[in-house]
């Protein structure tokens, strides 16, 4: 399965930020490697600048988060149409930062996965489970539990982000072993197309080694995917 490697910037970047995707995009001599998906996931304030000036240079563009409602009274949200309009092509739904921000349920996030597939969006749906939830040996009954809730039915060109939270800009990462058993479980359940990224403090000296491991399919990435050079390094990581 070809790998996936997402950079999500979080609320980081203005316009001046366009630079460092110059700078990627330099690195690569200007067209992301074959073998690897490469997406980005700026602010949405950026995503049109970023999907029409780059777009062409084989790196895609994508949003942070999508309401489920096509439009409507929902001051601040975003839709999954509003994505396409602005040149993205996939959408991350359920990160765990909005679960905790914003309260979002399981099957809200089930609902904004299903909206972004309805407007041709590829949803990378996040689950992890939290440091006491592991501590107490409830690590994979947590995620299975958040995956019940938040898979859309449709499994067609769908993206799962196994994402531990303690393990999320803290420097931490969850051991190859731990990973890979994690990984197992959801491949169990989603079956063999569906791609599974990790995420947690993935970054240029790990990330061989994660992307190594049985059934991971690429990476979703932090702070490491806000510096060109440290993020090129973990593409040509799973470009080896
Ligand atoms: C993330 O935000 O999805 C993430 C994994 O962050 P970091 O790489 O900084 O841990």
């Amino acid at each position: 399965m070809k790998p996936l490697i997402a950079g999500n910037w979080k609320m980081n970047g203005t316009s001046g930020s366009r630079s460092e995707v110059e700078k990627l995009i330099e690195i690569f001599s200007g067209s992301a490697p074959e073998a690897v998906d490469v997406l980005i996931c700026p602010p949405v304030t950026l995503l049109r600048e970023f999907s029409m000036g780059f777009s062409d240079d084989g790196f895609e563009f994508g949003a942070q988060d999508c309401h489920a409602a096509q439009s409507g009274a929902h001051t601040g949200d975003i839709s999954a149409q509003m994505v396409v309009d602005a040149g993205g092509s996939h959408v991350i739904v359920g990160h765990s930062e909005r679960r905790a921000d914003h309260q979002e349920s399981d099957a809200i996030v089930k609902a904004k996965a299903e909206a972004a597939q309805g407007a041709g969006l590829i949803p990378i749906v996040c689950v992890g489970e939290s440091e006491t939830a592991r501590d107490a040996g409830h690590a994979e009954k947590t995620v299975l539990a958040q995956l019940a809730g938040s898979l859309p039915e449709d499994r067609n060109g769908l993206v799962v982000a196994y994402e531990p939270i303690w393990a999320i800009g803290t420097g931490k990462t969850a051991s190859t072993d731990d990973i890979a058993e994690m990984h197992a479980a959801i491949r169990r359940i989603v079956g063999d197309k569906v791609r599974i990224l990790y995420g947690g403090s993935v970054k240029p000296d790990n990330a061989s080694e994660i992307l190594a491991t049985a059934n991971v399919n690429g990476a979703l990435v932090g702070g490491a995917s806000l510096k060109a050079v440290e993020f090129a390094a973990i593409i040509q990581a799973a470009d080896a």
